[in-house]
């Protein structure tokens, strides 16, 4: 039974974007109300608050891309864009009434583990304390800014894509941009007619899976509202299609499906683009889905637009008015994108985390970053992670991954409410089978396969879940506590 001090325990969320939300609203749900959520902008919505560039979407369709708990029938395409689901996110925290927990404009700067519970400190040095700390801090949010020479000199706009700046002037301008990820591709896709002229510097071609993107009718959000079972029914039906299908797919370099997926991009590639060089110049090298798979119903077209070039020679230096690449060609440029990416390796970090022994969290990871299941670090007790390193992230509903895992994290919880320990995380020893076994079962997956990708650690071993999704729906659904050091004082 729940003493009135187990029920008070405290929870520090960091970070108010899907994964902040969900925890804020699930703790809640569990009678643990003593929680606090600091954001460090001044608006929730993680990911879809920072990107806007033209063209955002997400490609996992909205109704398996949205919480379980909060269906939506007013998902207006199967593909919904960004501005939407930026929307839906505040609907949901507004919906489950935890805007008064969330600290807008406070970045916590340190978390140390003093006497079984957490000091934390933000950069405006406010203190706080907690129990727990959840880190929602995101995967993909720290630019990939690369140096390229004369940068610094371009007289023209230039930002990352995940710092769009909404005042530069777009419409008839010389636009280029750098890199041909998912972002690249979808920038390419909505600024392709309203540039005088657009360059898309590419580096390595992407294989691209064609994928159309209906409107829902007034009829079917209609028949949605009236029936949210149907919803539920939804999300139910493409999360275990995409684990029956894709999700084993990846992991299984070999299989069929991952032949057949490379097959329908090839058939798209040779159907789409009638200019044999160009054909050439996007054909890829490397298989299918080794980069996370692009998924796109017109970069093919707008690739081949009168107004549209695609660069492959590689970029020599930024000079004040374009790029000069290294044949010696100029190409003009009003504004310059840099589509090129994120660190995928700093998580929680800049961070400071010092853990029950003293260690600074950088000193733990000084190789690369690891978590036993993606969720705990030993030593830094009562610190969980949501989308943390190594989880499933390749193609995902990030959502179902972060319920999935917060769920698990509960039952974590539990064990400090039973009274079971005062604390507790992953021991070292679980945490280096983990991590054996999960580098092992890399080799076979598509990620392994020859291809430089974010997925990549600086071994150039998939940082991701290599197992199939139903095997982590498995390893989610109840801790093996043998795992875990349980700390009492
Ligand atoms: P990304 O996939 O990492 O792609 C970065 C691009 O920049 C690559 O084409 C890369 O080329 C290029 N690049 C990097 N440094 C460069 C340099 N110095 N010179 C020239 N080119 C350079 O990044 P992203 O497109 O922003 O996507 C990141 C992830 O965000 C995606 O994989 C996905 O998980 C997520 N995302 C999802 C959606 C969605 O619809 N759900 C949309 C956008 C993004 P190389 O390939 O040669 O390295």
């Amino acid at each position: 039974m729940e003493t009135e001090k187990e029920d008070n325990l405290r929870f520090v969320i960091i970070g108010a974007g899907m994964a902040g939300i969900l925890s804020a609203i699930k703790l809640e749900e569990a009678g643990l109300h003593n929680v606090t959520l600091y954001e460090k902008a001044e608006r929730l919505g993680g990911t879809w608050r920072e990107n806007t560039y033209p063209g955002i979407a997400c490609d996992v369709p909205s109704h398996l891309y949205s919480y379980s708990f909060a269906p939506n029938p007013e998902w207006s395409h199967q593909y919904s864009p960004g501005v939407e689901i930026q929307r839906y996110f505040e609907d949901v925290a507004s919906q489950f009434g935890i805007g008064d927990r969330i600290r807008f404009g406070e970045e916590i700067e340190r978390c140390e583990f003093v006497d079984s519970r957490w000091k934390l400190r933000t950069r405006a040095g406010r203190r706080d304390e907690a129990d727990f700390i959840i880190a929602a801090t995101g995967v993909l949010h720290h630019p990939n800014n690369p140096e390229i020479e004369g940068l610094e000199d371009f007289d023209g706009a230039l930002f990352h894509s995940a710092r769009w700046d909404h005042d530069v002037p777009l419409d008839g301008k010389k636009i280029g941009v750098i890199g041909t990820g998912s972002t690249g591709v979808q920038i390419t896709s909505a600024l392709a007619d309203r540039a005088q002229k657009f360059s898309l510097f590419q580096r390595t071609a992407q294989w691209v899976m064609p994928q159309e993107n209906p409107a829902y009718s007034e009829a079917e959000k209609k028949e949605f509202r009236e029936h949210p079972e149907q919803l539920r029914i939804l999300h139910q039906a493409i999360s275990k299609l995409f684990a029956a299908s894709f999700a084993n797919a990846i992991v299984d370099a070999d299989s069929d499906l991952m032949k057949e997926i490379e097959a329908q991009c090839l058939l798209n590639l040779e159907q789409s683009v009638s200019d044999p060089g160009l054909r050439e110049r996007l054909r890829p090298n490397y298989r299918a889905a080794c980069k996370r798979l692009v998924i796109s119903p017109d970069f093919y077209e707008a690739i081949q637009k009168p107004r549209v070039e695609l660069v492959t020679d590689g970029i020599r230096s930024v000079e004040p008015g374009g790029v000069r690449t290294v044949d010696g060609g100029f190409h003009e440029l009003d504004v310059l994108v840099m589509a090129t990416g994120f660190r995928a390796d700093r998580f929680m970090r800049p961070m400071e985390i010092i853990g029950r022994t003293g260690k600074r969290l950088d000193e733990v990871w000084a190789d690369r970053p690891s978590a036993y299941l993606s969720i705990s670090i030993p030593d830094l007790p009562n610190f969980f992670m949501l989308n943390g390193p190594n989880g499933p992230v390749g193609n995902f509903s990030l959502i179902e991954v972060a319920e999935l895992q917060f769920k698990y994290i509960l039952q974590l919880v539990d064990q400090v409410r039973a009274g079971e320990c005062r604390s507790l995380s992953a021991s070292d020893v679980a945490t280096q089978v983990f991590d054996r076994e999960r580098v092992e079962a890399a080799k076979k997956t598509i990620w392994s396969t020859g291809c430089r990708s974010w997925y990549l650690d600086d071994r150039g071993i998939p940082a991701t879940w290599p197992w199939t999704f139903d095997r982590f729906r498995e390893a989610m659904s109840e801790p093996d506590l043998a795992a875990y050091d349980f700390f009492f004082t």
